[in-house]
């Protein structure tokens, strides 16, 4: 057999009112074919009915004589000229009709499935298909996508995907001078989510995988480091603390107290996450945290590590957290410190508290309080592995504080093997006192005005064999 294709280049398409409802199947054939995947449905391909005389008329038959000219292309190339027609069966039941949906083309001097013709023509190309495509693609292939069969860790690089291409969202905004909150949330963990922050809602899972990524990080994200806290002072830390306690983690059904009883387990879990991690469905974003990166002021930091030189831990103190608060942070890895400047502005402010720490110029002594505040700090943050100082008057002054802390945590080694000694001989525990969540004072006021204490200690004087002033400011003099 042999088929004449003899087309002209120009008006090659018969008006679709004498076109044959022949065409039709191999549309749907077509169709079939750019539905296998998103990239085959990247190629578009257009079907019509070319101007050709031996064209059958619109009422033929579908017969075994039957073929039909056409002419296919994907806009932007000539179309590309075919002879189709119908697979008629051979033997059987149906021998001599037309097998519905069987499309065969002239390909090569015979007649082969229209399918390899498509795979010969309309190849898919390599590489991602655009968002529309894909959105249109899942919209007309009829199937649903099965999230839930899908491993884990494939979830999460979906998720991780999203977050990835999710601008973060401004976490303050200054507004007539004053620094706003934009979004009512945790900024902390929402602005990492950015438009994608609805994942929160979607479903146990998702919000779990969704935190844990915001909470832990992962090198493939914006946020690699997970959840930070970044404070230029203690109040703001105050703040961050206390915005994020109010936020639910809400990753297991059951994560919303209902009974006297879970409301003890929650606020049980709250003072000592570490003795019961048991009771991790009660967390909260606070939680989460990773890293914390605070900036201290020379009173907020004796404060902070509760210094206690002279008669300072008798006075009262603002309502503002101390150290302690880092036992209810299970997860927390990393903490760094901005010692107070040491060349800034250096003079008492009473309004919080009452207590003198600076003697007057040349006699102020930064370095003495420093050294209360990293001394202190170098004995309580002994048990946790990552810690940093920096803003230290000089080089000696930042080896003087590792070796304490070398000396802290071979000390701590020490005690956390007695301990054990300890419990293996007794067999008992110890009595818990009072139930006391670290960190948090608790609700004394301290409102009332009082007299500054007079005390041989406070202000210390700078007897530094070069005056602190000197050092700090030597063409000052
Ligand atoms: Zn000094």
């Amino acid at each position: 057999m042999s088929v004449s294709i003899n087309f002209s280049p120009s008006a090659w398409q018969d008006p679709p009112s004498v076109h044959h409802p022949f065409l039709t199947q191999i549309r749907e054939a077509a169709s079939k074919y750019r539905l296998q995947s998103a990239s085959h449905f990247n190629i578009p391909i257009d079907v019509c009915q070319a101007a050709h005389a031996s064209n059958p008329d619109l009422l033929a038959d579908i017969d075994t004589d039957f073929m039909l000219y056409v002419g296919f292309h994907n806009f932007g190339t000539n179309p590309i000229f075919a002879v189709c027609r119908p697979k008629i069966a051979r033997r059987g039941r149906d021998k001599g009709k037309f097998i519905r949906g069987a499309v065969q083309v002239w390909l090569r001097n015979k007649f082969v499935p229209l399918l390899r013709f498509f795979e010969a023509e309309f190849p898919p190309l390599d590489g991602p298909v655009a968002d529309e495509i894909m959105y249109q693609w899942w919209n007309a292939n009829g199937r649903t996508f099965n999230w839930t069969g899908l491993p884990t860790e494939v979830k999460e690089r979906i998720l991780m995907f999203c977050m990835h291409r999710s601008p973060p969202l401004p976490i303050q905004k200054k507004s007539r001078g004053r620094v706003r909150q934009v979004s009512k949330g945790a900024p902390e963990v929402v602005g990492q989510l950015g438009k994608w922050a609805s994942l929160l809602t979607v479903s146990h899972q998702v919000r779990t995988i969704s935190l844990r990524l915001c909470f832990a990080g992962s090198s493939d994200l914006e946020f690699g480091n997970g959840l930070c806290i970044v404070a230029e002072s203690l109040y703001s830390f105050k703040r961050s603390i206390r915005r994020l306690a109010k936020h639910r983690q809400l990753t297991e059904g059951d994560s919303i107290p209902t009974d006297d009883k879970s409301r003890e387990l929650e606020i049980l879990y709250n003072a000592f996450p570490q003795i019961y991690p048991h009771l991790d469905r009660f967390a909260t974003f606070n939680h989460g945290i990773r890293k914390i990166y605070l900036q201290l002021s020379f009173i907020d930091g004796l404060n902070f590590f509760k210094v206690t030189a002279g008669s300072f831990a008798q006075h009262p103190k603002p309502r503002l957290p101390n150290y302690e608060v880092f036992e209810t942070l299970p997860h927390l890895n990393e903490l760094i410190f901005k010692l107070p400047d040491a060349t800034g502005y250096l003079e008492d402010d009473f309004r919080n508290q009452r207590v003198s720490i600076f003697y007057g110029e040349p006699f102020n002594c930064p370095r003495t309080l420093h050294r209360l505040i990293y001394e202190s700090a170098a004995k309580v943050l002994a048990p946790y592995k990552a810690v940093k100082f920096h803003g230290f008057m000089d080089e000696d002054e930042e080896d003087r504080f590792l070796s304490l802390r070398n000396v802290a945590k071979n000390e701590l080694i020490i005690t956390t093997e007695e301990l054990k000694e300890l419990y293996k001989d007794e067999a008992g525990g110890i009595e818990l006192g009072e139930n006391v969540i670290p960190g948090v004072e608790k609700e004394h006021v301290y409102e009332e005005e009082r007299e500054i204490i007079p005390d041989d200690f406070w202000p210390p004087k700078c007897r530094c064999e070069i005056l602190c002033r000197e050092v700090l400011h030597p063409n000052s003099n």
